[in-house]
């Protein structure tokens, strides 16, 4: 079995590869999902070099930024946000990738207060037009960015999408390159957005092809999640 050090530095040359392919060397970053692996397992990739996590679960997530506060990682928000949620989020997260209604826009600016760097916000896109999944409508992102953009405590980055699965790679392209239309748009009307949050472990290369400054991975680095419906608790053993 390749070492975690192995399998990280294989992954950022497959990134790296995919972005140079793209014409834009260096422009990809890695976020590594550490949803359902324990704060040792995040340490020990930390050790390889890798320094930007994602959790889904607010309460998972910030045992392990309280467990790993030794480190300096920058830790992202990618799961659906409850409202009532808002107030931890804000204060143990540096980014939240999942902002898709009005509720937590206000709820996360009134909890990030002014007294820490603003808060960096992406807004999910349910780019499909999925039913039931989250994300706000493509035709909502504008409304949605000037509400960010008037908060004094957020910050705004950019998008975030999960394409349907779909099976057929060219939908999958398809639904990236809708993402990206919407960012390039975001971007024209509005300074500081740099970040387009699109491509797992099945697709980052085409979501790399379209565009994407940010794949979030998961069973390529870590391995395959076990199928448990719920996570298991992220305490030890
Ligand atoms: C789980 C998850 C990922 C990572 O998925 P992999 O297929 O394991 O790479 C990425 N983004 C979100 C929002 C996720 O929930």
């Amino acid at each position: 079995m390749p070492s975690l050090h192995q399998t990280l530095h294989g992954v950022l040359q497959t990134i790296e590869n995919a972005a140079t392919l793209a014409g834009r060397p260096r422009s990809v970053t890695l976020l590594a999902v550490s949803k359902t692996r324990t704060a040792d397992e995040v340490r020990a990739l930390a050790a390889a070099g890798q320094s930007v996590f994602g959790e889904n679960y607010v309460q998972e997530g910030i045992e392990k930024v309280r467990a790993l506060s030794d480190l300096s990682l920058e830790w992202h928000l990618i799961g659906h946000l409850q409202s009532n949620k808002c107030r931890e989020a804000a204060a143990h997260f540096d980014w939240v990738q999942s902002v898709d209604r009005p509720k937590l826009v206000a709820a996360l600016d009134q909890a990030r207060g002014p007294g820490r760097p603003p808060l960096n916000v992406l807004l999910q896109v349910n780019v499909d037009g999925e039913a039931g999944k989250s994300g706000c409508a493509p035709d909502q992102v504008a409304a949605l960015a000037d509400q960010v953009l008037a908060a004094p405590n957020l910050r705004l980055r950019g998008l975030m999408a999960i394409p349907e699965p779909h099976p057929d790679p060219a939908r999958r392209r398809a639904s990236f390159h809708a993402l990206r239309r919407l960012f390039d748009d975001l971007a024209a009307h509005h300074a500081g957005i740099d970040t387009l949050s699109m491509g797992m472990s099945e697709d980052f290369d085409l979501a790399i092809a379209e565009g994407a400054t940010l794949v979030r991975l998961g069973t390529a680095l870590f391995g395959a999640r076990s199928a448990s419906p719920t996570p298991p608790p992220a305490v030890n053993p």
